[in-house]
């Protein structure tokens, strides 16, 4: 297949399109640590809590004195602890998780693969449309599925960031490639 402006245009949205994913699945990995780290410390407190009391009660008996404030503490820990368990299920952290790990996966995937057909520009296969076509497809199912997550202005800034950085290219506004994922006071691609 000869080299058109067309093909041309259609490379050059496959890297914008690569740029995008690139960010989306670093929004996602990133929402993915934060649900590990509140799941790590919702179990955390779950096991500290009665075991804290068990070791205290055993190393130093069940004296009365201490024993009502000890209860007290422990009804207070419970609470706290039933209150971040309903904020878990209220926010399904654990769904979460899941969907942030796999929508990440997917959005590298995608990446990868509308880079590799960025880069056939110089000499575009003979099914450069055919391919385009179904990367599209699997791409835009994806975003429809991301959008439903919701996801902020600041994490598109953030999204952006990553997606210039990775793939070498400047910001529209700041003309900058970014070189960190530091905030900047960029519009396009900090203030996140
Ligand atoms: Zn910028």
């Amino acid at each position: 297949m000869p080299r058109t402006d067309v093909t041309d245009k259609i490379c050059s949205d496959c890297w914008n399109r690569g740029i995008d994913a690139y960010g989306t699945g670093q929004v996602f990995l990133r929402r993915s640590r934060k649900y590990t780290r509140l799941l790590q410390a919702l179990s955390f407190f779950g096991i500290i809590v009665p075991l804290l009391i068990g070791g205290v009660v055993l190393g130093f008996g069940t004296k009365e004195a201490y024993l009502e404030k000890l209860i007290t503490m422990a009804a207070v820990a419970g609470v706290v602890q039933l209150g971040f368990s309903a904020w878990s299920i209220v926010y399904s952290w654990p769904d979460n998780l899941q969907y942030s790990l796999e929508s990440a996966a997917e959005n590298f995937d995608l990446a990868i693969k509308f880079r590799e057909l960025g880069e056939l520009a110089q000499a575009p296969p003979g099914d450069l449309e055919t391919r385009v076509a179904v990367l599209k497809a699997k791409d835009e199912a994806r975003q429809m599925a991301d959008n439903r997550k919701g996801i902020t202005a600041k994490e598109l800034h953030y999204a952006h960031r990553a997606g210039l950085r990775q793939f070498g290219r400047a910001c529209e506004e700041c003309k900058q490639i970014p070189r960190s994922m530091e905030s900047t006071e960029c519009n396009t691609c900090g203030r996140f």
